[in-house]
């Protein structure tokens, strides 16, 4: 018997497309390749985490049919585990931070998520937290389920059995580098993972927003003794630890700021026309900003996981390339 699972991550989730970058291979003279997840069914890479995580809540009967899938999200996940609870007969209440774009939040509505938006996504302690919220809501609903991605092993386990597979087999096992922005850690640990225990010398990257902590734990395994507010790059970052993050499969992280950021993206869109979203002109930030450190070969293969589209964070990131229609206000007079 096929199960729904089988059907959905064939068909609609996963196998999504790398391909060669033209643009970045000839700018900083190596073979840049892009993962493009945008072609995942609710447009972004965590619909992979989403899936296995109601799946497995799913088989290990922690939730009834017709009950509340219970997400803290800045605005991903909770769009793939709202579509999926669709497809496999559920509800959905998401938990986003006032941070998320106005985009993520008007596709949410639309998909039919139950949404609060709240304070902030700073962890479980944190009364005014996405996280604490969801926790308590699930807590007080019988029939809701916390799929909690920032402590479930099936956020990493999502990218260790499908995305970094796919990276392999596409890159004929040639891949040298990976680099990936960090929010709960899912994609790096996962991918990371599954790509050392093929070859150890790959190198695995974070990119994670200016202040964020990630990156100072990679690197001496402690806390930084002040913890500081991080730049807004929407869905990287973070000011603690995630259950999510296993720095054992992650060599470096690289920190770019939000402006920077901003630039690349606009820079990128005015030379190819392609809008990338935001964590993705992170990465792409982290080139400009790192590249003699990065010091690739041209025979290199560096693959750049972008994990949604520049369509979801317009208003963010490209609201000045919007030509206003002409009223008599600001028409220019002769
Ligand atoms: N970029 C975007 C746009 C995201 O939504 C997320 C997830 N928060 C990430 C990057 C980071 O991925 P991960 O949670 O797997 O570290």
């Amino acid at each position: 018997m096929i199960k729904k699972h089988d059907i959905l991550i064939s068909k609609f989730i996963g196998n999504t497309p790398l391909r060669h970058c033209d643009a970045l291979s000839t700018r900083y003279h190596t073979n840049i390749f892009i993962k493009e997840e945008f072609h995942n069914l609710g447009m972004s890479a965590k619909d992979r985490p989403a899936l296995f995580m109601m799946e497995d809540a799913i088989a290990r009967k922690k939730i009834k049919p017709g009950g509340i899938f219970v997400e803290a999200s800045s605005g991903n996940t909770g769009l793939g585990i709202t579509l999926i609870a669709k497809k496999l007969g559920y509800l959905a209440k998401i938990f986003v931070s006032q941070s998320c774009s106005k985009e993520k939040i008007d596709l949410l509505i639309k998909a039919g998520a139950d949404i609060e938006i709240c304070e902030n996504s700073n962890g479980l302690h944190d009364f005014n937290s996405t996280q604490f919220r969801a926790q308590s809501f699930a807590s007080m609903h019988p029939n809701a389920y916390f799929t909690n991605q920032y402590y479930n092993t099936q956020n990493i386990r999502a990218h260790y059995k499908t995305t970094g597979p796919e990276i392999w087999e596409q890159t004929d096992g040639d891949i040298t580098h990976f680099i990936a922005g960090v929010g709960t850690g899912g994609t790096i640990s996962g991918v990371g993972r599954f790509l050392k225990e093929q070859h150890t010398d790959i190198n695995v990257w974070g990119i994670e927003p200016s202040g964020s902590i990630l990156g100072h734990f990679v690197k001496h395994r402690t806390l930084p003794t002040s913890i500081v507010p991080f730049d807004p790059i929407e869905g990287i970052g973070r000011n603690f630890i995630p259950g999510s993050f296993d720095a054992d499969y992650v060599d470096h992280i690289f920190q770019v700021n939000c402006q920077e950021t901003k630039r690349v993206a606009k820079e990128y869109y005015n030379q190819t026309g392609i809008r990338v979203g935001f964590s993705s002109a992170a990465v792409m930030a982290s080139l400009d900003s790192y590249i003699d450190r990065m010091d690739f070969a041209p025979t290199d293969t560096v693959v750049l996981f972008f994990p949604d589209h520049g369509d979801r964070y317009i208003s963010k990131l490209y609201n000045d390339n919007i030509r206003r229609p002409h009223t008599s206000s600001n028409m220019t007079t002769f």
